[in-house]
């Protein structure tokens, strides 16, 4: 591949106002796409957003093989937009492929995609960065023709972006889901695949009709392990230590958890990674202990957690203003919008 991406420029549209729509309805003006066949990339190009033309034959409409990241990027106090930490989002996204069978994206070819759409819609990333950003889409599809289980041998890889406002506004109500499962050991938990994402609507409907936002999924096994909260990660504030499971094979790797993480560090809090099971939640609850419980993940940053259920019974988790995940989350919105050192070199300002 050439290292020269074609641009086609689209006459600037006016932007729409987007605040009031529900998140990803509308994609900015252009679209970076890229083909992979013969084994290597090509025809990398900048275009006006459009449809695609795609094969019924194209083996990712019946297979499910497609990767997919999410990342964000802000505009900062300077004036500049910042796009945070792609490095550890282009790393994800390979081992996500690697996966699923699908042909690595270069560095190169992932960051100048980025950076190029970025740069030709920057008057799309919301002016209000106190809960605004451009939402980027990175992923790939397999396009072979052919009705055939097999793995492809040819692919897509495009990145779309649409503008963003706060994911959930209210602190969230969530049970323990003890029947169904996100993740098996040995499966796809790890990878940010589409199918995760198809098999975990069920029990996430069937909690949303039983008056729930969200479920918190626990192992395939026991269903007794805490694993994550709908599709973020989840931390819990207990006992004066910031709290999470490990990353098993089942957990996906959250850029939002380990900056959170990191930054914690920074900031003097002891850290506990290690494998939680609901009956010690259960007990603490009884027994009156103070908790706060978050999801963490690039689209809500935080997301507060106000009721557990737990087979059955409701739980209130510690909300006020003091706590310390409202702390966290200004941590790391400093650093995005340069109000902070970026000390862990997250940021790429373009
Ligand atoms: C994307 C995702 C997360 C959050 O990851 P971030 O990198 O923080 O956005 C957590 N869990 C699942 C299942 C996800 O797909």
């Amino acid at each position: 591949m050439s290292n020269a991406i074609l641009i086609e420029n689209k006459a600037a549209s006016p932007i729409p106002e987007t605040r009031s729509l529900p998140f990803g309805k509308i994609p900015t003006d252009h679209m970076f796409i890229a083909e992979y066949r013969d084994g290597s990339w090509h025809d990398a190009r900048i275009v006006p957003f459009a449809d695609l033309t795609l094969s019924p034959l194209a083996l990712c409409l019946h297979y499910g093989q497609t990767v997919f990241e999410g990342m964000k990027a802000f505009l900062m106090e300077n004036g500049k937009v910042n796009i945070f930490r792609p490095e550890k989002h282009h790393s994800r996204f390979c081992k996500s492929l690697d996966r699923l069978c699908m042909p690595e994206v270069p560095y190169d070819l992932f960051i100048q995609a980025i950076d190029g759409l970025v740069d030709l819609d920057r008057n799309w990333v919301p002016a209000d960065n106190s809960d605004g950003s451009l939402y980027l889409r990175p992923f790939m599809i397999a396009t072979e023709q052919r009705v055939g289980v097999k793995i492809s041998d040819e692919y897509l890889f495009m990145v779309i972006a649409t503008p963003a406002y706060a994911y959930y506004s209210e602190p969230l109500r969530v049970k323990i889901e003890t029947n169904h499962a996100r993740a098996a050991a040995g499966g796809t938990g790890a990878a940010k695949c589409g199918g995760n994402y198809g098999g975990s609507f069920y029990p996430a409907k069937k909690a949303q009709e039983e008056g729930f936002d969200q479920v918190i999924w626990t192992d395939s096994r026991t269903h007794s392990f805490i694993e994550e909260s709908g599709t973020m990660n989840l931390i819990f504030y207990w006992n004066g230590k910031l709290v999470t499971p490990p990353l098993s094979g089942t957990i996906l790797d959250g850029v939002t958890r380990d900056s959170l993480l990191t930054l914690a560090k920074d900031l003097g809090l002891e850290i506990e990674v290690r494998p939680i099971e609901w009956a010690e939640l259960e007990e603490a609850f009884i027994s009156g202990e103070k908790l706060e419980a978050f999801g963490a993940g690039t689209a809500a940053i935080i997301a507060p957690i106000k009721t557990i259920n737990i087979t059955g019974q409701d739980y209130d988790c510690y909300t006020g203003d003091d706590a310390v995940m409202y702390r966290l989350r200004d941590a790391i919105s400093d650093v995005r919008l340069g109000k902070a050192r970026d000390t862990h070199g997250w940021n790429h300002v373009i």
